[in-house]
């Protein structure tokens, strides 16, 4: 009774939710092509029609091929569970290792989610080559691309291993309370990564060189003080090696905090600018933005393990969802490649929680820099990384981690005329 119940709901969702995420995403395309012959009024001054239609294209491409990721990913998802992939997958590795059940799951759950990157390459291959490529921001080549990839699964593995041996073995040892361990262990390996990812692995992609602009640096470090914000050093991200888009960054957690800012943003931004950039990243400091996600994140997945220490016993879970043999590493990759159906519901709610986010940062801003600088800032960004100006309000409250730049740009101008 339990089994056909949760198929039938699992089924349902999945359709559900990829007819709305298919939804979504026609919708984007439509406005933007709907929008695309004239520009906004309140940007016109500053980006050339020929800008505004060339982000139109560029959103409606991406999105484009975002339809079809989510149309293959459905499908892989359904061929995994209920299609019976996953218990094939268990049977295939049972065949060869028939004891050492932490390190058969180990494998059953690499190569599930190996096949799971292997579907999504494609789709980064044309985006990065194909679409970036037309629109001029691809600055990558081939063998980056492989290098990358290969850099990417061997961090991968080497940070990732260890964690599911540790998942693994409290699941098979520590009795009814694994979950809870389990969650420990993961908060910690999180906080340990956040202060080892800025010096250890991010160099391992990119150059981080400390900034030389000796103007610029003591315009940053006296902003710096004045927000009482202490960092282990400016530097400057190459990457303009990769890509055209331009951003900045803070990275790290307590004393390893850095400041980073991309190449590409301080070739195109003027020092009032930067300076306005800065101070929205501040801002996002200054409220915790940081630490409170983190905060969430671990209650989320506090909850979540807990829901999986009780799934793991009952039978329905796994023969709902295709699986015949139960095991805790089933238990385990079902649930990790389940939940997202079960999560997109949510997805507006925590969009919406990182959209007030951006507005808080940009009020720190507007009052620590000058708004005027901001808009001025957002604009080039915008107009440079051929970002949309007219987004489809509801794609945009399903998916935006920012407002859209119409809505942000009209509440900073509020600050310049006050
Ligand atoms: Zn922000």
């Amino acid at each position: 009774m339990m089994t056909s119940t949760l198929t039938l709901t699992f089924v349902s969702l999945l359709i559900i939710t990829t007819f709305i995420r298919i939804w979504l995403g026609s919708r984007q395309i439509n406005h933007v092509l709907n929008h695309r012959s004239s520009v906004p009024s309140a940007f016109v001054e500053d980006i050339p029609l020929e800008a505004h239609q060339k982000a139109a294209d560029y959103s409606s491409a991406k999105t484009k091929l975002g339809l079809a990721e989510i149309v293959v990913q459905a499908l892989l998802l359904a061929a995994l569970t209920i299609g019976g992939g996953l218990q094939w997958i268990d049977d295939s590795w049972r065949n060869i290792l028939v004891d050492q059940e932490i390190i058969r799951g180990a494998l059953v759950i690499c190569t599930a989610l190996f096949v799971s990157s292997l579907i999504d390459l494609p789709f980064e291959y044309y985006k990065i080559f194909t679409i970036d490529g037309k629109f001029g921001f691809n600055k990558m080549t081939l063998n980056m691309f492989f290098t990358d990839l290969v850099k990417h699964s061997l961090v991968g593995l080497v940070l990732g291993a260890p964690i599911l041996f540790v998942a693994l073995w409290l699941m098979q040892s520590t009795g009814e309370y694994w979950w809870f361990y389990l969650w420990i262990v993961w908060s910690v390996f999180n906080i340990l990564m956040l202060a080892v990812y800025p010096t250890f692995i991010a160099p391992l992609f990119n150059k981080f060189t400390p900034l030389a602009d000796e103007a610029l640096k003591t315009r940053i470090e006296s902003l710096l003080t004045k927000c009482g914000f202490k960092s282990q050093g400016l530097f400057v991200m190459d990457g303009s090696a990769r890509s055209n888009h331009g951003n900045a960054y803070f990275t790290g957690f307590g004393s390893s905090k850095r400041v980073v800012f991309f190449d590409t943003l301080l070739s195109r931004l003027n020092t009032d600018e930067i300076e306005a950039v800065l101070a929205h990243e501040l801002g996002h400091f200054k409220h915790n933005h940081v630490v409170k996600r983190i905060i969430m994140m671990f209650g989320i997945s506090l909850l979540g393990l807990a829901l999986l220490g009780w799934l793991i016993n009952q039978a329905w879970f796994y023969q709902g969802l295709g699986v015949t043999t139960p095991s805790h590493y089933m238990a385990l990759i079902l649930f990790l490649l389940v939940s997202p159906v079960f999560l997109f519901l949510i997805r507006p709610l925590m969009a919406s929680y990182s959209r007030k986010n951006e507005f808080e940062a940009d009020d720190y801003a507007a009052k620590h820099a000058d708004a005027n600088h901001l808009v001025k800032a957002l604009v080039k960004l915008y107009r440079d990384n051929a970002s949309t100006l007219t987004p489809d309000s509801l794609h945009s409250a399903f998916y935006d981690s920012h407002p859209p730049a119409s809505i942000r740009i009209s509440k900073l101008a509020a600050y310049t005329t006050d």
